[in-house]
C-alpha cells in the first residue's frame, strides 16, 4: 500500500474559490461572516491555548476523559505562537528546503489544511507509516497526525531515524479508550472463563486471538503480538476477522466497537455474538455463558469524531438532495453504516469520489478537513459533510503550523524536538502483530 505524494507547495496566498481550510471557515464563524455552526467557539484559538489545559481539547473529542499521564505539551515559543499564516507557511518551506532529504513530512488525511499543504504524503495512518519506509535516507519523519500514527512510523522505520510528533498533545481519545492494564485485566478474567488460553483446543483453534485496530497505542500492539494476535485497519478488516477466524473460536476486538460490529455483521456474524466488553464491570458486563458464545467480544472504545454522524443526517441530506450518494466510514454506528448507500475506509473514500465520471452529490461521513479538501480537489461534484456543525478531530487540530516549523527550525539548528520512540520490549513484539497484518493476503 503506498501514499499518495503530493507536490510541495506553500499555501496561496489568494485562496481557491473552493477553500479547502476548517480553520478558515471556523474564524469566519466565530467573526460572524458565516451562519455555519461550530461546535465550540475554542476552535479559533492556537492549539497551544490548550496546552496547560488537561483534556483533548476543543472539538469532537472534548467531552472524552482523557487518561491521567497522557503526554502533554511544553510552551511553543512565543515567536512561533505570535507568527501569521504566511509567515509560518514561508518559515517552513525555508527549513524544508535547507533540510531537504534529511526530512521527510507525512500528513494524515484528517490534518487541517495549513499543514498538509506542507506534507510530502498525504494518506491515511498505514499509508503514511509505509510512506516512511520509502524514504531509508531520511534522518526525521516528521508526523502530522496522532501519537499512534508515530508510533506505528518509529515501530516501521529504522532505528537511526527519529519520528517527530509536532504536538505530544495530539493523541487519539479512541486509541486511550484501550489502556494496556484494562487489557490485561480482560485477558485475565477470559482465562478464568475460557480456561487455558494458549493451547489449541482438538480443531486446533484457540479459545480467543486477539486483533486491535491500528489506532491503538503500541503497548496494544505489542499485547496483541504476544497473545498470538494481529492488527488491522479500517481497509483489511474483514480479512484480518478471516485471518483470526482461522486461529481461533472467538475474536477479542479493540479498541473501537463500531469497525469491529460493522465487519463482523457484514460477515454474517449475529449481534447477539457480540458482546461488549466494558472494562469497569466485571467480566466487562456480560454473563459467562454470554462469554462462552460469543464469535466477537467488543471493546467499549468509539471515535468521537465519527460517533457524530446520525441516521436523520442522512435522511435530511436525502430528503434536500435527491440521488445523493451517501459514503460514510465504517467507524461510524451500525444504524448509520445501515442507512448509508456505502461504507469504507479514508481511501476508499476518496477513490469513490475520484472515480465518479458524472457529476454526483455526496455526502461524506468522516473527518470535515477532508470532506472540505475533496470538495476543493473535485468541483466537478457537489461534496458534503453528513454533520452540518463544524467539528473537527480535537486531537489532529492540536497540529499547527506553529508546531510545524518549530519541530522543522529545530531539525535545521541539530535538534531533534518531541521524538517518539517505541521501547524495545514493546516494539518487538508490536512489529510480530504488524508483519502478522501484511501477510494476510485477502
Ligand atoms: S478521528 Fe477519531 S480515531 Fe482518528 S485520531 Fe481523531 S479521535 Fe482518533
Amino acid at each position: 500500500m503506498s501514499a499518495t505524494p503530493v507536490t510541495l507547495q506553500p499555501r496561496p496566498v489568494d485562496p481557491s474559490p473552493v477553500d479547502p481550510s476548517v480553520d478558515h471557515e471556523i474564524q469566519a464563524i466565530v467573526a460572524g461572516e458565516l451562519t455555519t455552526e461550530t461546535c465550540t467557539t475554542d476552535l479559533a484559538a492556537g492549539p497551544w491555548t490548550f496546552d496547560t489545559r488537561p483534556g483533548y481539547g476543543p472539538g469532537s473529542s472534548m467531552g472524552d476523559v482523557i487518561p491521567t499521564g497522557a503526554p502533554r505539551q511544553g510552551e511553543l515559543p512565543a515567536e512561533y505562537r505570535e507568527a501569521g499564516e504566511e509567515e509560518l507557511a514561508a518559515r517552513i518551506v525555508a527549513a524544508k528546503a535547507t533540510l531537504g532529504d534529511r526530512v521527510v513530512v507525512l500528513g494524515h488525511f484528517y490534518q487541517r489544511e495549513e499543514v498538509v499543504t506542507h506534507a510530502d504524503y498525504v494518506g491515511d495512518s498505514f499509508q503514511l507509516a509505509n510512506a516512511a519506509l520509502e524514504h531509508p535516507e531520511a534522518e526525521a519523519i516528521v508526523f502530522c497526525g496522532v501519537h499512534f500514527m508515530a508510533e506505528t512510523a518509529d515501530l516501521l522505520s529504522r532505528p537511526e531515524q527519529s519520528v517527530i510528533l509536532p504536538n505530544l498533545a495530539a493523541g487519539c481519545s479512541m486509541a486511550d479508550m484501550a489502556d494496556i492494564d484494562q487489557v490485561e485485566e480482560c485477558w485475565e478474567q477470559l482465562a478464568d472463563v475460557y480456561g487455558d488460553m494458549d493451547t489449541p483446543d482438538v480443531e486446533g483453534l484457540l479459545p480467543v486471538i486477539p486483533v486491535t485496530y491500528m489506532n491503538s497505542s503500541a503497548a496494544i500492539k505489542g499485547f496483541v503480538g504476544r497473545h498470538g494476535g494481529i492488527v488491522c485497519t479500517s481497509s483489511n478488516a474483514r480479512t484480518v476477522l478471516e485471518w483470526a477466524f482461522a486461529r481461533g473460536r472467538r475474536v477479542l476486538f479493540f479498541p473501537d466497537q463500531h469497525l469491529g460490529r460493522n465487519t463482523a455483521k457484514a460477515m454474517g456474524v449475529p449481534l447477539e455474538r457480540m458482546p461488549m466488553w466494558n472494562p469497569r464491570k466485571p467480566l466487562g458486563g456480560s454473563t459467562e455463558a454470554d462469554l462462552e458464545d460469543a464469535r466477537v467480544i467488543l471493546w467499549h472504545g468509539f471515535c468521537s469524531v465519527h460517533r457524530r454522524f446520525t441516521v436523520d443526517q442522512i435522511a435530511q441530506a436525502r430528503a434536500e438532495h435527491p440521488g445523493v450518494r451517501v459514503i460514510v466510514h465504517p467507524e461510524c454506528p451500525m444504524d448509520v453504516v445501515d442507512a448509508a448507500d456505502e461504507a469504507g475506509s479514508t481511501d476508499y473514500i476518496r477513490k469513490a469520489i475520484a472515480a465518479a465520471t458524472e457529476p454526483t452529490t455526496f455526502a461524506i461521513g468522516t473527518e470535515i478537513n477532508l470532506v472540505q479538501r475533496l470538495a476543493a480537489q473535485f468541483p466537478q461534484h457537489e461534496i458534503f459533510c453528513l454533520d452540518p456543525v463544524v467539528c473537527p478531530c480535537s486531537t489532529m487540530y492540536r497540529i499547527h503550523p506553529g508546531y510545524l516549523a518549530w519541530v522543522l527550525e529545530g531539525l535545521v539548528a541539530g535538534e531533534v524536538r518531541n521524538r517518539i520512540q517505541v521501547p524495545s520490549d514493546v516494539a518487538v513484539p508490536a512489529r510480530i502483530a504488524l508483519e502478522r497484518m501484511l501477510a494476510a493476503k485477502p
